[in-house]
């Protein structure tokens, strides 16, 4: 049958945002590619996902979904690649790149003796097969590579490649049974999670990260209340992660998250190679640095040459009067809408009975 098979873990009852970007790299190989492109999400307690899977700009989707896929179980998820994939003979097959994503993909492309092309900044399908564009040598060189012969398994790096937009009509969607084989070599155990703490650092919209030049794990608490008062995700380079000063899910850069957020603060970072690729997309970076030399103030939109510990406590404690004031403001207006509609009840006010007016009320 041919076309692309994209192929995505799901859980918590959400679609989880890389099918964007998938489909989005599936949408730019179809020139390339004979057939169109089909979404398997596999996982467990997918919620509304599935529906919303639908409206992914895809020609069809496939749920598999079974309690015992609620857990990353690599040889499962594995088998029922396979399966999918012997049903579609799909010409391209793309994964996630999450822990469970990359996995899969290695050991699937191991199982069909075919290419893997891993952590893809630029992809193009012609006559001479795949051509990708890759980091390599600790994100210091990007490399071309063609594989001439497909299929082609390929895990697009994170960020590197446009998002798709909601489709105006539904794909149809089918449900699988999980049919695993006797005999699988492991099994998923308990699974303990490690809890960061704190906001969600791939959806934030604000990533306040510290380096080394911290100096230990204790500042990080200053940094995650200002990313709280921000109502942003605390991140890390990878030297606090390695010492374990914080969390390893914290750390951004190559062998980390790569993260998009709208603000990025990085305090106390150098802003070497390897960590500039997890924060290079962020829309606006501001760093905090004593060094002016600091690399990362190449890369800066706006800069700061001090010490943290006097510069982040200060930027706390304004940031937390400007709230104060904001909140009191709110306060205000609240009041003063309540007054008014005490004295002018809706009925008389034809305008106060207007929706938009009662959901911005409700809003303020
Ligand atoms: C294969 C490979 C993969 C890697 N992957 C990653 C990765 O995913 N993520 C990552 O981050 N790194 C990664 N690294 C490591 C990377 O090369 C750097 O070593 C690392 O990013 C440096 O972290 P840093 O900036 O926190 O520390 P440093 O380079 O030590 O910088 C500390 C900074 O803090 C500043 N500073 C010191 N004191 C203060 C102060 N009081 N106030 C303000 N500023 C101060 C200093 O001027 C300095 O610029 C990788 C390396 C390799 C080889």
């Amino acid at each position: 049958m041919g076309g692309t098979l994209v192929v995505v873990e799901a859980s918590d009852g959400g679609l989880r945002p890389e099918v964007w970007e998938l489909v989005s790299v599936a949408e730019s190989l179809s020139d390339g590619v004979t057939g169109g492109t089909r979404l398997a999400m596999l996982g467990w307690d997918m919620g509304a996902a599935g529906e919303q899977a639908r409206f992914s700009g895809v020609e069809e989707v496939h749920l598999v979904e079974d309690e015992r896929l609620a857990e990353p179980w690599p040889e499962a998820h594995l088998e029922l690649v396979t399966q999918l994939s012997a049903r579609f003979h799909p010409e391209v097959v793309l994964f996630a790149r999450t822990a469970l994503g990359t996995e899969v993909a290695a050991r699937f492309s191991t199982r069909l003796r075919c290419p893997l092309i891993q952590d893809a900044v630029a992809l193009a399908l012609g006559p001479e097969g795949m051509r990708a564009v890759r980091p390599v040598a600790g994100g210091a060189v990007l490399a071309t590579l063609i594989a001439p012969h497909g299929p082609w398994v390929v895990v697009p790096r994170p960020h590197a490649f446009g998002s798709a937009g909601p489709a105006a009509s539904p794909a149809p969607l089918s449900r699988h049974r999980l049919d695993l084989p006797a005999g699988l070599k492991t099994r998923c155990g308990q699974v303990t999670r490690q809890a960061p703490g704190g906001a969600d650092i791939e959806g934030a919209r604000v990533v306040v990260a510290g380096g080394a030049g911290l100096g230990g794990p204790e500042p990080f608490e200053l940094l995650r209340e200002l990313a709280e008062l921000m109502g942003g995700a605390l991140g890390s380079s990878r030297p606090p992660c390695d010492a374990g000063w914080v969390d390893p899910g914290l750390q951004v850069g190559l062998t980390g998250k790569t993260i998009a957020p709208e603000l990025y603060l990085a305090v106390g970072i150098s802003g070497a190679t390897q960590h500039l690729m997890g924060c290079s997309s962020a829309d606006v970076i501001v760093a905090v640095n004593s060094d002016p030399g600091a690399p990362i103030f190449r890369v800066a939109d706006y800069g700061v040459v001090g010490d943290w510990r006097e510069v982040i406590p200060a930027l706390r404690d304004a940031l937390r009067d400007e709230l104060a004031v904001l909140h009191e403001a709110g306060g205000a207006r609240r009041e003063r809408d309540t007054a008014a509609s005490r004295a002018e009840p809706g009925w008389m006010s034809r305008s106060a009975s207007k929706p938009a007016d009662l959901l911005e009320r409700q809003r303020s």
